[in-house]
């Protein structure tokens, strides 16, 4: 294979293969609708190099008019696609500008005034720019990861070669000039090395990007539970053991509230499935805003949730918990009259020497039975002795 040839196929099959790798992304990921956006641009970028180097020139000046609007074009949908990776809403405006002035200057170099430096410089400036109007976008984009920093950067160093590249190798090794060896001047062999490299790491950049979201999502949605907003069980116990273990000898006070809604299956069947659910909802609510940041709260069961209050001690925990418990008398629950009773029992521990999450979560099980056992809607609040001697007595 001659070396123009391998330099006239190299960036449309890597864009090929690239727009055919974000668009099976995007079959598994439809929410995602960046990654079509990109899937698209890659396309454009394939038909644009198709256009200029490989099919026999439509009409010589006209064939190269329309394979540099596909290169603005794939230019434009790069930029959607990233800045729609950050939920940005996509600067179409400031790209269209930019694209139609390169578009306009290309025209006039080529029909009106023909000149080959002042082509380049239009079509190069122009997708210099659109890179420029991605990472002006995305660099105040709060949520970035440090695969996102790197395709920053890269669209950064990107943006500045389609600035620098043609006036150095303009300067260097002069313009293109009969169309017969443009494909092998300095200059084109530059822009396709350029290009393969950026459009390559631009693209594994995202992928990185779009696997990495997709593994945080899984792994939330394997600790979180949809219907509370809280964390599940498993959640839960990953988060309590590490606030446990932090602390391993006990310096600082950590307590356990364990709460269940009463009677709730007389809620379920009185109200319908639905009320119940609006019922687990809420007071899950509740609960987090009386946990604030430091505290952790999980649903660890159908209408059970549990809550572990470093730092306070079991009167404060028996405080927090009185709180909710009052919450809850007064909140008002969609399908339900007003005033219809929803009340929940809590049992409140502290950690002693030695305790697990799971020796604590016994406890206040014990403290939670005796809460629904004293006439439920209360609290009980056991210090670490009692709660020994019991669990020895069921042993
Ligand atoms: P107690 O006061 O002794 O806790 O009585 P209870 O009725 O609350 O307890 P029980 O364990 O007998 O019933 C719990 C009910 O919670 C039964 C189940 O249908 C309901 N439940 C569990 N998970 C959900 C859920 O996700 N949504 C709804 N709506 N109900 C649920
Ligand atoms: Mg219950
Ligand atoms: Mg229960």
């Amino acid at each position: 294979m001659g070396k123009g040839i391998f330099i006239a196929l190299l960036n449309p099959a890597i864009s090929a293969i690239f727009a055919g790798g974000f668009f099976l992304l995007w079959r598994h990921q439809r929410d995602r609708r960046y990654i079509r956006v990109l899937a698209f641009s890659y396309l454009a970028g394939v038909t644009g190099f198709l256009i200029r180097g490989v099919t026999p020139p439509i009409g010589g000046e006209t064939a190269k008019l329309i394979s540099n609007a596909f290169f603005l074009v794939a230019g434009h949908m790069l930029a959607v696609g990233v800045v729609g990776r950050f939920g940005r809403r996509p600067p179409h405006l400031a790209l269209g500008l930019v694209g139609a002035a390169g578009l306009s200057g290309l025209s006039w170099f080529l029909f009106v005034e023909p000149n080959m430096t002042w082509r380049i410089f239009s079509i190069n400036f122009a997708l210099a720019a659109m890179s420029l109007i991605v990472v002006a976008e995305i660099r105040s984009a709060p949520r970035k990861i440090f695969v996102d920093q790197v395709l920053m950067a890269a669209l950064l160093i990107y943006g500045l070669s389609f600035l620098v590249r043609p006036l150095w190798i303009i300067a260097v090794a002069g313009a293109p000039g009969t169309e017969g060896d443009v494909f092998m001047s300095a200059y084109w062999i530059s822009t396709s090395v350029t290009h393969a490299f950026f459009s390559v790491l631009i693209a594994i950049c995202l992928i990185t990007g779009i696997a990495l979201d997709v593994i945080g999502k899984l792994q939330s949605d394997a600790l979180n539970d949809p219907l509370s907003g809280l964390l599940n069980r498993r959640g839960f116990e990953e988060r309590g053991r590490e606030v446990l273990g932090r602390d391993p000898a006990g310096a600082m006070p950590v307590t356990l509230v364990l709460a269940d809604l009463d009677r709730f299956k007389d809620i379920n069947d009185s109200w319908g499935h639905a009320c119940g659910d609006c019922v687990i909802a809420a007071f899950a609510g509740i609960l987090r805003d009386a946990a604030g940041g430091e505290g952790i709260a999980g649903r660890i069961g159908g209408e059970e949730f549990a809550i572990i209050l470093p730092g306070n001690g079991l009167a404060s925990a028996r405080l927090f918990a009185e709180g909710v418990r009052t919450s809850l008398g007064v909140i008002a629950i969609p399908g339900m009259p007003a005033g219809t009773p929803i009340t929940a029992s809590f049992g409140v521990v502290e950690r002693a020497q030695g305790d697990s999450l799971s020796t604590l979560l016994i406890r206040a099980d014990i403290a939670l039975y005796e809460a629904k056992h004293g006439g439920r809607d209360r609290v009980v609040a056991m210090p670490d002795r009692m709660g020994e001697r019991r669990l020895r007595r069921m042993e």
